[in-house]
C-alpha cells in the first residue's frame, strides 16, 4: 500500500484527505511510476473543489504534473530506474494523476526527463513553466524577438506568470509584468521584470477598439476583459499567447486589431500539445531556457499532508509562484 490525496463527493458529503491506497486501485496504463515530486496547478485547485466541475467520477486522486521513477514498463520506450515527468494529458481529470506515491500512467504520455533537470526542478516549471514555455515558442515562431520590443506578461506573479517572465527575462526580451499584488513588485524585478503595471491598468474601464500601442507581444494567461485590452494595445503585426481564464471567458473584442494591424492570438493549450513539439520545448526549457538561479525563488515545497490545505488557496489567486509538492523524496 501507499498514499495519496484522494478526493471524494457523494450527495452531501465532499472531502479531500490523504489515504492508503493499493497497486489494485491504480488505472490502466504501460509505465508504474514511484512519484517523488508533483505541483500544484489552478486545475488541481479545480479538482479538488466542490464546485470545480474538472473530475468526472470519485473518488478521485488529482495532480496535472508528476516527475518520478520508472518501477516497471510494459512498453520498451521505458524500463526500471529511469527518470521521467507526466503533465497534461488525462492525468489529474479523468486518470488517478500525481498527488501519490505511485502512479500508473499511458506510455504515450511518458517525458524523458532532459539531462540539465532535476526532479524536482522539473516540477518546478510543471504545467506552468511548460505553458509559459509553450507561448514563448509560438511567439518566436510567429516572428516576436527581443529587439521587436516590449513583451507583456499577465497574472505575473501566478505560476505561467512567474515562469513566463524569468523565461524571457533570460532570453534577453524586456518584459512588463501586471499584478494585483502590489506586495510583490520586489520579486517581479528579481525575476527580471522591467516594468510593472498594476492588473487594473490592463483591464480599463473603457478603452478603444485601437487604443494607443504598447506592446510587441504579449503572455495572457488571465483572459476576459484583460485579452480584449491587449488585443487593442498591440503593436501593428504583434502576437498574444492566451492560456488562460483567471480573469473571465468572455472576452469583450472587435474584429479591429486583427484586420487592422494584423495582430496574431496565439492559443496555448499545454495539456494535448504533441509529443514532437513538447520534447523540444521542455529541452529548451531545460537548457537555455532556464532561470537556473530563480528555481528556487520561484518554487516553494510542501509535502502531501498539506495539499488539503494548500489548493483552495490557488484559485483564491493568492498564491505567488510555483507549490511543488514533495511526494517520494523523504
Ligand atoms: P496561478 O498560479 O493561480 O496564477 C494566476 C494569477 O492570475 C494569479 O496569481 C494572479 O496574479 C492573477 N489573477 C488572479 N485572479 C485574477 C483576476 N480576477 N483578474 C486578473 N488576474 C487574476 O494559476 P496558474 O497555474 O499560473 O494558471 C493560470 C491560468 O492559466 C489558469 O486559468 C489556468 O487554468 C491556465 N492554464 C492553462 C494552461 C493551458 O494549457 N492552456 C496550462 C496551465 C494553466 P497577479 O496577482 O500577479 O495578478
Amino acid at each position: 500500500a501507499f498514499q495519496a490525496l484522494v478526493v471524494n463527493k457523494r450527495e452531501d458529503m465532499f472531502a479531500v484527505s490523504l489515504q492508503e491506497m493499493s497497486f489494485a486501485e491504480l488505472p490502466e496504463g504501460e509505465v508504474l511510476i514511484r512519484v517523488m515530486y508533483s505541483s500544484v496547478n489552478y486545475k488541481d485547485g479545480l479538482a479538488a473543489d466542490p464546485n470545480g466541475r474538472i473530475v468526472r467520477s470519485y473518488p478521485f486522486v488529482p495532480g496535472i504534473d508528476l516527475a518520478g521513477i520508472v518501477e516497471s514498463s510494459e512498453d520498451s520506450r521505458f524500463a526500471k530506474g529511469d527518470q521521467v515527468l507526466v503533465t497534461g494529458y488525462d492525468m489529474g481529470v479523468s486518470h488517478f494523476g500525481g498527488f501519490s506515491q505511485f502512479a500508473r500512467v499511458r506510455a504515450d504520455w511518458v517525458v524523458p526527463l532532459p539531462e540539465a533537470l532535476t526532479l524536482k526542478a522539473a516540477m518546478v516549471f510543471g504545467t506552468a513553466g511548460f505553458t509559459a514555455a509553450l507561448s514563448i515558442h509560438k511567439l518566436e515562431q510567429n516572428g516576436i524577438r527581443p529587439e521587436k520590443g516590449t513583451i507583456l506578461v499577465t497574472g505575473a506573479t501566478g505560476g505561467v506568470g512567474s515562469m513566463a517572465v524569468a523565461m524571457l527575462a533570460k532570453r534577453g526580451y524586456h518584459v512588463a509584468a501586471s499584478t494585483g499584488k502590489t506586495e510583490e513588485h520586489a520579486y517581479l524585478q528579481n525575476l527580471g521584470a522591467k516594468e510593472i503595471l498594476h492588473r487594473t491598468e490592463v483591464s480599463p474601464e473603457s478603452f478603444r477598439p485601437l487604443d494607443k500601442q504598447r506592446w510587441a507581444a504579449a503572455v495572457d494567461p488571465v483572459g476576459g476583459r484583460t485579452l480584449a485590452y491587449i488585443l487593442s494595445t498591440t503593436q501593428y503585426g504583434g502576437s498574444v499567447a492566451v492560456s488562460g481564464l483567471t480573469g473571465g471567458t468572455d472576452v469583450p473584442t472587435t474584429v479591429f486589431p486583427f484586420i487592422l494591424r494584423g495582430i496574431n492570438l496565439l492559443g496555448i493549450d499545454s495539456v494535448y500539445c504533441p509529443m514532437d513539439i513538447r520534447m523540444q520545448v521542455w529541452n529548451q526549457m531545460a537548457n537555455e531556457w532556464k532561470p537556473e538561479t530563480l528555481l528556487q525563488e520561484i518554487g516553494q515545497e510542501i509535502p502531501l499532508e498539506q495539499l488539503p490545505n494548500v489548493l483552495p488557496e490557488i484559485l483564491k489567486g493568492n498564491v505567488r509562484g510555483r507549490t511543488i509538492v514533495n511526494v517520494g523524496e523523504r
